[in-house]
């Protein structure tokens, strides 16, 4: 059966409407002024407005319409393409052991937040599932659980394929899974919008339609220049993440890069589809590919099939990345073929040069601050670390207070211009390791 009409994403769907804030007009004076109105800038709004600062959030569009408002809704750990291995290597034990524990705060700030709020954000899934995409990947999670156990004290279960199955899990490409307990999965479009509605009964500013074209110094402020008005602040949080700007602030040249994540979405599915594959469980879920897919069954009981790795964004590479989801998703879901999908759409997510993210203070610009590239995994990362960011800001905290993993400014690529021509080299690497491992 053909696809419907594919209207976008989803989740603008289930919500009576998007918020319409005014854009900036005139000249404003304030203590912080924060650039993007995700899940980062409005963390750092509402921490910093909290506390009795003046604040003015400017987006270039609607509360939303950046990745937080288009994302696959998993509130999970992650934040680095680094493995833990690897943070071990970089930073110590002691460091690695920080930044799992500050993930895990992240995740937990989101779910006391739903609850204080009592916002209903669709939330289901008791953790999430890492699913082996080969035999040799399943082979790797015992020692994997083991390494989790002892070096972390994170506790991860095993589950063979028959295992799997009971617990309404199949797949031809499915080999056993990896769970583990923290994490839930929410519409994060509800989340973020309860949260903008947050800021604004804190007494923060949400300016829509404002670009920020400019940052510059200006008699010991940061002036801010946006098409209709200016904004000028004692700080700046920087949280525009996969969407910034490649020279606002000049500093930001060159060091992040974004790419493209995509979401299809099925019509609900019948109880005779789901058990015509064998997937009835409500875990969040992604296999262990590289360039990895993740996917979840709904409240609703549509299907979430997301995926990673597109670079470019011309009509002809979107339509190329929205039939390689089609097709990777046939041939993971086979029962499911010919169900039509009613919803595609895709965002940007933000790669820093050291894989991790960098929330602290901007060198050499005294005041400014960023808190950006969450590697794909920003619902609770950017969440907890919007708050820190201000905290960071207010002088609340030092940089210390902060892990190591997260506290590195940006480096810049090598040959800035030719980074999505060497990405597309690694990711084509990477696909060719997925399929022969
Ligand atoms: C398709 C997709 C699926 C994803 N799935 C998941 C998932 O399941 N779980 C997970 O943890 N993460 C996921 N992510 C990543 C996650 O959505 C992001 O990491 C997170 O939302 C980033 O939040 P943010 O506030 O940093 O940035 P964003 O939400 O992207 O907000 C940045 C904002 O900055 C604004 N902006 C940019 N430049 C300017 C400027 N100069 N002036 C004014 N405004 C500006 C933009 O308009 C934008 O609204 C996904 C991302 C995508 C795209």
């Amino acid at each position: 059966m053909p696809d419907a009409d594919l209207i976008g994403s989803y989740w603008e769907t289930t919500v009576p409407g998007l918020p319409v804030d005014p854009p900036l007009a005139g000249e404003r004076v304030v203590d912080l002024a924060v650039v993007g109105g995700g899940f980062a800038g409005l963390s750092a709004a509402l921490r910093a407005a909290g506390a009795g600062a003046s604040v003015a959030v400017l987006d270039a569009h609607h509360i939303g319409w950046g990745a937080s408002g288009r994302n696959g809704g998993f509130c999970c750990l992650g934040g680095t393409k680094q493995s833990e291995r690897d943070l071990i290597r970089a930073y110590g034990l002691g460091e690695a052991r920080r930044f799992l524990a500050y993930q895990n705060e992240a995740v937990e700030t989101v779910r006391a937040r739903l609850a204080s709020w009592n916002t209903d954000a669709d939330v289901h899934s008791d953790g999430e599932i890492y699913l082996a995409h080969s035999q040799r990947a399943f082979q790797q999670f015992a020692a994997e659980a083991e390494f989790l156990e002892t070096r972390f004290d994170a506790p991860a279960r095993v589950l063979d394929r028959t295992a799997l199955s009971d617990a309404g899990i199949a797949g031809p490409e499915f080999f056993g899974g990896l769970h583990v307990p923290q994490g839930f999965a929410l519409n994060p479009m509800k989340y973020v919008l309860a949260l903008a509605d947050q800021v604004r009964l804190a007494g923060a500013d949400i300016f829509a339609n404002s670009l920020v074209t400019s940052i510059r110094r200006e008699n010991g402020a940061w002036r801010l220049e946006s098409p209709d008005g200016t904004v000028l602040a004692k700080k700046v949080v920087l949280a525009a993440n996969g969407y910034a700007r490649e020279r606002v602030p000049a500093w930001l040249h060159g060091r992040t890069l974004p790419v493209m994540s995509s979401i299809l979405v099925t019509r609900p599915l019948s109880d005779e589809e789901l058990a015509a594959q064998g997937w009835t469980s409500d875990l969040m879920a992604c296999d262990t590919r590289i360039l990895l897919h993740y996917f979840r069954l709904l409240p609703d009981r549509r299907f979430l099939f997301g995926t990673r790795g597109g670079i470019f964004e011309s009509p002809g590479a979107t339509g190329a990345m929205y039939r390689r989801a089609r097709k990777d998703f046939n041939r993971m879901f086979p029962a499911w073929s010919q169900v039509e999908m009613t919803h595609r759409w895709y965002g940007h997510v933000c790669l820093a040069w050291n894989l991790t993210p960098f929330v602290g203070p901007v060198p050499e610009m005294d005041g400014i601050y960023c808190a950006m590239a969450w590697h794909g995994s920003g619902v609770a990362m950017a969440s907890f670390s919007g708050e820190r960011v201000a905290d960071l800001a207010l002088g609340r905290i030092g940089p210390a207070a902060l892990p190591q993993a997260v506290s590195q400014p940006f480096a810049r690529f090598p040959v800035p211009a030719l980074r999505k021509a060497y990405l597309q080299a690694a990711y084509w690497g990477y696909g060719l390791k997925d399929r022969l491992t």
